[in-house]
C-alpha cells in the first residue's frame, strides 16, 4: 500500500529542505568568510549532484575540504529533491511503504522506514564485522 502525502504536506517538506540547503550554504559562507555568488552555488549544486566534484576545478577559491564535510548532506538533499520530483518522497526506498510523517518531520532526509533502516544498519554492522549477522 502506498500512501502518498498531500500536496500541501509535500510543499511543507520541500520548504524545509530548501531551508536546510540554505543553512548549509550559509555555513560554508561563514567558514570561508565571504558570500558565495549564485553562479558558484549553482556549480556546487551540480558538483554535489554528480558526485564528482573532486574534479570540479572551476569551484575556485573554496577549500575542497570544507565542501567535503558538507558533501553528504548536500547529496542527501539533492536526492530528496529528486524523490519529490518523482513523487516517491516519503516512501521507503526499500519496501515502498509510506514513512510516518512525524518521523519525516524529524528526519526529512530519511529514505527508509524504521524496520528497513534497522535491517540496513545491522547489515552494515555485520559487513564491518561488528555484532551478529543480520537475519533478513
Ligand atoms: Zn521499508
Amino acid at each position: 500500500m502506498k500512501n502518498r502525502m498531500s500536496e500541501s504536506k509535500l510543499k511543507g517538506f520541500k520548504q524545509m529542505l530548501h531551508e536546510m540547503r540554505e543553512t548549509e550554504i550559509r555555513d560554508i559562507e561563514k567558514q570561508i568568510g565571504r558570500d558565495l555568488d549564485p553562479a558558484l552555488v549553482r556549480k556546487i549544486d551540480v558538483a554535489m549532484d554528480s558526485g564528482d566534484w573532486a574534479t570540479q576545478e572551476q569551484i575556485e577559491g573554496i577549500d575542497h575540504l570544507i565542501l567535503e564535510k558538507r558533501y553528504q548532506t548536500f547529496k542527501e538533499l539533492s536526492s530528496a529533491f529528486r524523490r519529490m520530483e518523482r513523487g516517491t518522497y516519503g516512501l521507503c526506498e526499500n519496501c515502498g511503504v509510506g514513512i510516518p510523517l512525524d518521523r519525516l518531520e524529524v528526519e526529512p532526509l530519511t529514505r527508509y522506514c524504521v524496520p528497513c533502516l534497522t535491517k540496513k544498519e545491522e547489515f552494515e554492522k555485520a559487513e564491518k564485522g561488528v555484532g551478529n549477522p543480520p537475519t533478513l
